[in-house]
């Protein structure tokens, strides 16, 4: 057991499902409050920490949303990025693809140019410093309406050449991925990549919708692809990618005990499945955590994380020479350890 879990932390990775948003540190969280003059509800770090008791994934949403209120500035979104980009690079993680919410910075009244920019500026440090690449999806918030999401892809437009995909989080029951058909087809248009939560907690009939109405290239969670088969059967043949968040589902109790994730089974069907974060600094784990805590609970040997790694970059978009460089240097490693 322990040489596989030395085996995992030096695995070269990617990670694919993860908000930025959501490794804001509760330290870091601090910190900005005192440099935005901000009072925060929580008295002390350790306060915060003991508020980080989710039952579902609203409970988890309504302190999210507090904690990004400490954002304000170019600088601020820049550190967020770059505590994130040391703590991946650390985990071996060399690409990743990280998603961003800008109404959730937009709606308080800060500009679309100032996430953007503090972003970009994290993102150039990452790749210059870290030797890391990244890319950025950005989510429509799906608990708000369509011309929300419209309104953010006209914000979006002068940033266009920087942005790979859109996406869709947030509050996922009662917001099927049909509410969002026609900006996603907007997208699409402007040659963005899709993606889409689906499956997390709403049933397996939201995985389809985004799969066949919204037309997504990857799906983010996906858990409840197991319920419908044909449509897991179709998502195999297809190379469907999916990002799953072991620590994430059992936090908010998606899956309460790991023993019965779905990802081995998924892995079993010939599923593109990949191993993320989702909100790190929320959830109790970054990404090597979130690969030994399958490992502890699951019948996973080195080959199937071998696997797993391998399609966190078959299924990233990156172009296909970039992803056959990655995998070389994966092979590389295996071959060493
Ligand atoms: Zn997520």
């Amino acid at each position: 057991m322990n040489n596989l879990i030395k085996f995992i932390e030096g695995l070269p990775k990617a990670e694919l499902h993860l908000h930025i948003e959501g490794s804001l540190e509760p330290e870091l969280m601090f910190e900005l409050a005192k440099r935005n003059n901000i009072t925060l509800p929580f008295k002390d770090i350790e306060s915060v920490k003991s508020a980080y008791k989710f039952n579902n994934l609203q409970e988890f949403l309504d302190i999210y949303y507090q904690g990004a209120n400490v954002l304000r500035t170019e600088e601020d979104f820049c550190d967020l990025a770059m505590a994130y980009f040391y703590r991946a690079h650390r985990d071996n993680v060399v690409h990743t693809e990280i998603f961003f919410d800008p109404q959730t910075h937009t709606d308080r009244g800060i500009p679309f140019n100032v996430v953007m920019n503090g972003l970009l500026a994290g993102i150039a440090k990452a790749e210059s410093e870290l030797g890391m690449s990244v890319q950025l999806i950005m989510c429509f918030l799906r608990h708000l309406d369509e011309e929300s999401a419209f309104a953010t892809l006209r914000m979006a437009e002068p940033f266009l050449d920087k942005i790979t995909g859109v996406g869709l989080d947030s509050s996922e029951v009662g917001n099927p991925p049909s509410k969002f058909r026609h900006v996603f087809a907007e997208a699409r248009k402007k040659g963005l990549k899709l993606v889409a939560h689906a499956g997390e907690e709403g049933a397996a009939s939201y995985i389809k919708e985004a799969l066949d109405i919204l037309g997504i290239d990857r799906i983010d969670h996906g858990n409840r692809i197991t319920e419908d088969h044909l449509l897991l059967t179709k998502a195999a043949r297809s190379a469907m990618a999916l990002t799953m968040c072991p620590l994430s589902n059992q936090k908010l109790q998606v899956v309460p005990d790991l023993r019965n994730h779905p990802l081995p089974y998924l892995l079993r069907h010939g599923l593109r499945v990949t191993i993320n974060s989702d909100d790190p600094a929320y959830f109790g784990g970054y990404v090597n955590d979130n690969y030994k805590a399958l490992a502890k609970y699951c019948d996973l040997k080195a080959d199937d994380f071998i696997e797993i790694a391998r399609n966190s970059f078959l299924g990233s978009f990156l172009p296909d020479q970039t992803v056959s460089a990655y995998l070389d240097v994966l092979d590389k490693y295996v071959d060493s350890f």
